[in-house]
């Protein structure tokens, strides 16, 4: 596959494209897309160094003025969104409307955080002394570090990206190694985007081509006020104790193994729809698929056999083609951990259906798997590892503080589900004794999130947010300020203090 054309059209300087060590695969075919030079240790000082300077100008500019510049961004994604789709599914895999998808992803966050740079509020609090004001104010933070993980090759990095400037802070981004041509297309519409606007700072963007060592390289680097981290929680272990070595603040957004949990009155129609997407939808490469479902014994039998169905005969394709549901898995790495996943669930008592490879026509290279549904006897330890590959793993309760007690008995604690018409149900999952993971749904799946909440999870996946509500606050930095504008000097706590 020839992908110059491709980032010429996005508008990606190609000097040093070809001409490195790092080779881009593509996993649709297996094929060698290009080669890039990854950063050296000399060229992350020197982007930190820019990323300072940079700061120092950005943050001096009004917030509002911020937001322009990325409500330009967004235009600037709309008008490319088809070829940055296109260059997201030849190096990720995910099918084209999934693709579509992730770009709008990044669009709406460009919305999103230009309506917020009108509206970053400080509180003000009563004083509990005569004559005093007091208010807490918002600044921005410094210069910000955003690793990404490939499955989600662009929108991640919006998220943070879009925040952390309306904020006024400048990003320096360490893209995954499998998906760094992404990151070229999307830095590059930015800065296309930045050329037409007065007053903005050259390296506002930066991107870091690399691997775990230039993550690390951020990670222990003090003059990065924040890390934002996605990836596996072994990533998340690795740097959350660097970064809290030097106390610089992180925002980690780690691995998931969410569940669903079907009831006895659930609409099976609208249940049976949620799991094809949620667990087969990104090849199970999403950190919010669904990799267990939790079925009430009273209709297991009728949904497992309509589950069974659909994944028996998903389009699993070429992620290019339309009408392919199912693109491939990342690589070959990927296709023997699902594999490995299958035989240990296997010889614990599991029984398989489906999860076979699939040979696609035109795409020998690639790894593509039938999506796997597992009947488990139980939540062995294999269901507690998020293996990152299409396995759906059935369990079935009879009470449903079973079911609570099974979505919650895992370490990590990112999406979970219920489908139920019973209100108590419904709001007990919801509830403080309910589902204990970041992002807790009714009636819908566990993936396809909306930017307008707080992305994130709890336990093993890190307790980050990301994207809407006041996760704007991870990028600013808090000052609480009394101003005494009375002719006396009183203490806090009546303390005297006087000679
Ligand atoms: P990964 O952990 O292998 O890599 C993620 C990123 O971390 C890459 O850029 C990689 O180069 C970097 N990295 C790896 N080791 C590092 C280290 N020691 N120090 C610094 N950087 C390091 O993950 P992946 O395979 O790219 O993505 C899949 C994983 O990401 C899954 O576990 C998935 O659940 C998770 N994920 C989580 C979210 C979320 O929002 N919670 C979103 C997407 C993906």
């Amino acid at each position: 596959m020839d992908v110059l054309p491709l980032l010429k059209s996005l508008g990606v300087p190609t000097g040093s494209v070809g001409k490195g060590v790092l080779r881009v695969v593509s996993p649709v075919d297996g094929s060698t897309l290009t080669s890039l030079p990854p950063a050296s240790p000399d060229n992350v000082n020197r982007a930190v160094v820019r990323a300072q300077e940079a700061f120092l100008a950005w943050r001096m500019v009004p917030a509002p003025r911020r937001g322009e510049l990325i409500r330009r961004f967004g235009d600037t994604l709309r008008a490319h969104k088809e070829p940055l789709a296109r260059l997201v599914t030849l190096e990720c895999g995910k099918i084209l409307e999934e693709a579509r998808g992730e770009v709008q992803e990044m669009i709406d966050i460009c919305d999103f955080a230009c309506g917020l740079s009108r509206q970053l509020y400080g509180l003000t609090m009563a004083s509990e002394r005569p004559g005093h004001r007091m208010a807490e104010t918002w600044h921005p933070l410094g210069v910000v570090g955003v690793i990404s993980a490939f499955n989600f090759p662009v929108a991640v990095w919006a998220w943070n990206f879009c925040l952390a400037v309306v904020c006024g802070n400048p990003v320096l981004w360490k893209p995954s190694d499998k998906t760094p041509l992404c990151a070229l297309a999307a830095h590059a519409l930015f800065l296309q985007a930045a050329r037409q606007f007065e007053g903005a700072p050259a390296d506002l963007s930066q991107v870091l081509i690399g691997g775990a060592d230039t993550g690390k390289a951020l990670a222990a680097d003090a003059r990065v006020a924040l890390l934002s981290a996605t990836g596996s929680t072994r990533m998340g272990r690795a740097v959350a104790p660097v970064v809290a070595a030097r106390f610089g603040r992180s925002l980690l957004e780690l691995g998931g193994n969410n569940a669903m949990v079907v009831t006895a009155s659930a609409d099976l129609d609208l249940a049976a729809q949620a799991i094809l997407f949620s667990a087969a939808g990104t090849a199970g490469q999403r950190c919010t698929s669904l990799r267990r479902l939790l079925v009430h014994t009273s209709v297991a039998k009728k949904l497992l056999v309509r589950v069974g169905a659909a994944f028996g005969k998903v389009p699993v394709g070429n992620p290019l083609k339309s009408g392919t549901l199912v693109g491939p898995l990342i690589d070959g790495a990927a296709w023997d951990a699902m594999a490995a996943a299958l035989a240990r669930a296997g010889k614990a008592g599991g029984t398989v259906e489906h999860g076979g490879r699939v040979r696609v026509p035109g795409c020998s290279g690639g790894f593509y798997a039938r999506p796997a549904l597992v009947k488990m006897p139980a939540q062995h330890d294999v269901v507690h590892t998020e293996t990152f590959a299409p396995i759906l793993y059935a369990m079935t309760w009879r009470h449903f503080d079973d079911a609570i007690a099974m979505n919650n008995a895992v370490p990590q604690g990112l999406s979970s589900a219920i489908f139920t018409s019973d209100v108590r149900e419904a709001e007990t999952f919801l509830s403080a004794t309910g589902s204990d993971c970041g992002i807790a749904n009714v009636n819908i799946g566990t993936s396809g999130a909306e930017i307008g909440g707080a992305f994130g999870g709890e336990k093993e996946t890190g307790g980050g947010r990301e994207a809407g509500s006041d996760a704007w606050k991870n990028y600013m930095r808090r000052a609480t300020n009394t101003v005494n504008h009375s002719r006396a000097l009183p203490l806090a706590q009546g303390i005297r203090f006087t000679i």
